[in-house]
C-alpha cells in the first residue's frame, strides 16, 4: 500500500522550473522528510503532494496521496476536493486565527472546506466541542482551550495547529518547516510530539526541514532536493550509520 507515488510532476513559475518531472514512490508509514536548500522546491512539492495547488498539466503527471489522486492531467475534481479535506497541513508560522480562542481554532479543522465562515459563529455540536476538547489534550493544551492564541507561545501554537489536524481526522499529514519558527526546546517537543502521533495514531507524515539532524533524529524516510529534481531518497536509518 503505497502512501504517496509521484509521476512526473513538474511546475513551472514563469519561466522558473520549481519542480522538474519528480517522481517519488513512499511507503513507509513513518514520518518522511523532504530536505534540501533553500528554494529546491522543498514548500512547492509538498504543496502539490496536499493538493493544495495544481501542477503544470503534463502528459504523465500523476500524484496519489493513500491511493487517492490529487494532480493529474485528466478531471479530477471529486477525488481532489476528497483528499484535500483529509490531509492535515501544518505551517511555519502555524496559520491559526490569533482573535480566536484555542478551542475555536481547533473546531475550525471540524469545517468541511466548502464550509462558509459565517458558520464558524456559536454552531458546534457538543459532541464536536468535546473532540476538540480531546485532540487539545492530546497535544497537552486542554488548559489553553480559552486563551486566545495570540497569548501562546510558538510551540503552543504548533501544539494547536496539531490538534486542528487531528480534529479534521486527517489521514496524512504534511507540516511544511513546523519548526524553523520555534527555539530549539520547542522543535523538539513539536517533533517529539509529531512521532508519537505518527506512531500511535498511524497517521503519515510529510515534513520539510532544514535541519538534517532533526530529520536523522525523528524522521524515517529522507528524500533530498536539488534544483527542482530528487537526488537521494532513503531510509535515514542508512544515512545515520555512515555519519
Ligand atoms: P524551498 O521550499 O525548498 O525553499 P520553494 O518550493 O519555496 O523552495 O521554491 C522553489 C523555487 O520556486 C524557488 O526558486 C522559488 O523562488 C520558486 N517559487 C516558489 N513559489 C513561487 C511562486 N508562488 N511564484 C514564483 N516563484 C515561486
Ligand atoms: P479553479 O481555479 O476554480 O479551481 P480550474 O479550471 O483551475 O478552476 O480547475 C477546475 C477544477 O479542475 C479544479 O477545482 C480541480 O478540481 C480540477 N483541476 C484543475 N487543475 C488540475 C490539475 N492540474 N490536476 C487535477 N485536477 C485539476
Amino acid at each position: 500500500n503505497k502512501i504517496i507515488e509521484v509521476r512526473s510532476l513538474s511546475k513551472s513559475f514563469d519561466n522558473k522550473k520549481a519542480l522538474k518531472e519528480i517522481s517519488l514512490d513512499i511507503s513507509h508509514p513513518g514520518i518522511t522528510a523532504l530536505l534540501g536548500p533553500s528554494g529546491s522546491g522543498k514548500s512547492t512539492l509538498l504543496r502539490h503532494l496536499s493538493g493544495l495547488v495544481f501542477s503544470d498539466r503534463r502528459e504523465g503527471t500523476e500524484v496519489r496521496i493513500l491511493g487517492e489522486l490529487v494532480q493529474s492531467r485528466g478531471k479530477a475534481a471529486q477525488q481532489v476536493r476528497r483528499c484535500r479535506a483529509r490531509a492535515g497541513y501544518i505551517f511555519q508560522q502555524f496559520n491559526l486565527v490569533n482573535r480566536l480562542s484555542v478551542l475555536t481554532n481547533v473546531l475550525i479543522g471540524a469545517l468541511s472546506s466548502t464550509a462558509k465562515w459565517r458558520t464558524l459563529t456559536g454552531c458546534f455540536t457538543q459532541e464536536q466541542q468535546q473532540q476538540a476538547m480531546a485532540a487539545l489534550d492530546r497535544v497537552g493544551m486542554a488548559d489553553y482551550a480559552h486563551q486566545r492564541v495570540s497569548t501562546l507561545s510558538g510551540g503552543q501554537q504548533q501544539r494547536v495547529a496539531i490538534a486542528r489536524s487531528l480534529m479534521q481526522k486527517a489521514r496524512i499529514i504534511f507540516a511544511d518547516e513546523p519548526i524553523a519558527s520555534l527555539d530549539p526546546e520547542s522543535a523538539r517537543n513539536v517533533m517529539e510530539l509529531l512521532k508519537d502521533i505518527n506512531e500511535r495514531e498511524g497517521i503519515p507524515i510529510v515534513v520539510t526541514l532544514h535541519q538534517v539532524d532533526y530529520a536523522l533524529k525523528y524522521c524515517q524516510q529522507l528524500v533530498a532536493l536539488r534544483e527542482g529534481e530528487v537526488f537521494y531518497q532513503g531510509a535515514a536509518a542508512d544515512i545515520g550509520e555512515q555519519a
